[in-house]
């Protein structure tokens, strides 16, 4: 697909001649190269391949095999991301380190593949805030932080400015915002059609709303992420600068090796110095087109305390379940189990005072790991318990099927009983836990959510 005129035009302020040319020819005529992010917590030994340099679980594939048809990709084993937005890592690590307990609240997070980024990198002491405004898309978003599985984040679905109430509470805010998506035109030509000139204009003064809403919620010493998968500078550096002169903003030392040809320029920011900006194009790296940028908001002090919750949806667990629940973790001693509208989830004990308070005073899809429900003092297991990192496999009978049979189990079509015991079976390829079958007799029940099932293929 030809790209409009005005865009090519629009390139003229970002690039010289020689440059453009280079892009334009990258866009109509390369294919995106495609990369994937492993989860650390799902495999211990690294894979082979050539790794993303700016992300230490980021690889790049030689071709773009079928995901649908990997039963490791149902089970959570790795994300699959466009190699540019994993950049957020070296952000993240650069400017907040390995700080324990840390509260990152992930705006715009739909379909989530920076807020598993971000679950990854706070560890499991820490807690993401993944909210996604639009209510299919936050739905989408849970079922990949449920497939990821590690069990410190909350899934909300609120407007930005309903974060009001948690005034300095974050110590880390990521927008990553809706955009004019130029940087996606050669991913996805739909991202073309959509695109006007007059877009730019429009999504910045987005942005800025956005960015403004949310501002307060982040601590003073807190950092800011700011990133689009657009080139436009009303929507990247203008809005930084904008920033500045709105708030109190200061700026962020960060390596970046020149080897890895990303384009690092400044933004003005007074005597507080100036604030780096990071932008990437696909005729100079492999990856699509990306701006960052990271702030840290002015001043230092403790966060504040939470708002006060709107309701309760928390109770305790009966006491004869304890035993029951416990065991289907490995490390019951780190968590707390609460339930929640008749089901049991599992929380790491540090974050679930956290947990509470959002939960309690957003619209929240999902939060920690739903367990499942409790029938006379026994589980029945859901799907997310079968996906969560740090699942007990032992203490539950295990399927291991063969990868004819979990993609069938995956089509939620029948399977062969021989490969199960009586009663409730985790079902596993290789490794990794898929979901739940329930033999009865000779018949099997497949308990693969419906929703998720890959269709014929
Ligand atoms: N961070 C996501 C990821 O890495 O997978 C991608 C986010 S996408 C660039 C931007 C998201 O912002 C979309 O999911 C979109 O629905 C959401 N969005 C749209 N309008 C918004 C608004 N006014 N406020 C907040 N988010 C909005």
């Amino acid at each position: 697909m030809a790209l409009p005129p005005e865009f090519v035009k629009s390139l003229v302020t970002i690039l010289p001649g020689n440059e453009i040319t280079a892009l334009t020819d990258a866009i109509e005529n390369t294919r995106p190269v495609t990369s994937v992010r492993f989860n650390p917590y799902k495999i211990h030994e690294r894979p082979t391949g050539r790794q993303v340099p700016w992300n230490r679980y980021g690889f790049l594939l030689d071709e773009r095999p079928s995901f649908t048809l990997d039963p490791a990709y149902h089970a959570g084993v790795y994300y699959v991301q466009e190699a540019s937005s994993m950049f957020v890592e070296h952000i993240y690590r650069s400017a907040v380190g390995e700080k324990e307990g840390i509260r990152l609240l992930d705006l715009c997070a739909a379909p989530g593949g920076k807020s598993t980024l971000y679950s990854t990198v706070v560890g499991l002491g820490g807690l993401v805030v993944a909210n996604e405004v639009i209510r299919p898309r936050a739905m989408t978003l849970a079922d990949n932080i449920q497939r990821w599985g590690l069990g410190n984040v909350v899934v909300t679905n609120n407007d930005p400015s309903h974060f009001a109430g948690f005034r300095n509470w974050f110590d880390v805010v990521a927008v990553d915002a809706p955009c004019s998506g130029e940087g996606m035109f050669r991913k996805d030509p739909k991202a073309i059609e959509e695109w006007g000139p007059e877009s730019a204009a429009m999504c910045a003064a987005r942005q800025r709303l956005i960015l403004s809403d949310i501002w307060d919620t982040l601590k003073p010493g807190g950092i800011l992420i700011y990133s689009t998968c657009t080139y436009n500078t009303q929507e990247n550096e203008d809005n930084i600068s904008w920033l500045c002169r709105q708030y109190e903003c200061e700026s962020i030392d960060m390596e970046v090796p020149s080897e890895w040809v990303i384009v690092t320029g400044t933004v003005a920011n007074g005597s507080s110095g100036d604030i780096k900006t990071f932008r990437f194009y696909p005729h100079m790296l492999e990856g699509e087109g990306f701006f960052a940028a990271v702030v840290r908001k002015g001043g230092n002090s403790e966060r504040s305390l939470a708002p006060k919750p709107r309701r309760t949806i928390f109770t305790n667990i009966p006491k004869n379940a304890g035993k029951e629940v416990a065991r289907l973790v490995k490390q019951p001693e780190y968590m707390r189990f609460a339930e929640v509208a008749g089901n049991v989830y599992a929380y790491y004990e540090t974050t679930f005072p956290d947990v509470k308070t959002v939960a309690e005073s957003m619209s929240t899809v999902t939060s920690g790991i739903m367990m499942g429900q409790l029938f006379s003092g026994k589980l029945k297991p859901a799907h997310p318990l079968a996906l969560f990192h740090d699942i007990n496999t032992e203490a539950i009978p295990q399927a291991s099927l063969t990868l004819d049979c979990a993609l069938d189990y995956l089509r939620k079509q029948n399977i062969d009983a021989s490969y199960f015991s009586d009663g409730m079976n985790l079902v596993l390829f290789g490794n990794f836990p898929l979901g739940w079958a329930k033999r009865i007799g000779n018949r099997v029940n497949n308990l693969y959510p419906k929703e998720l099932r890959i269709m014929n293929l």
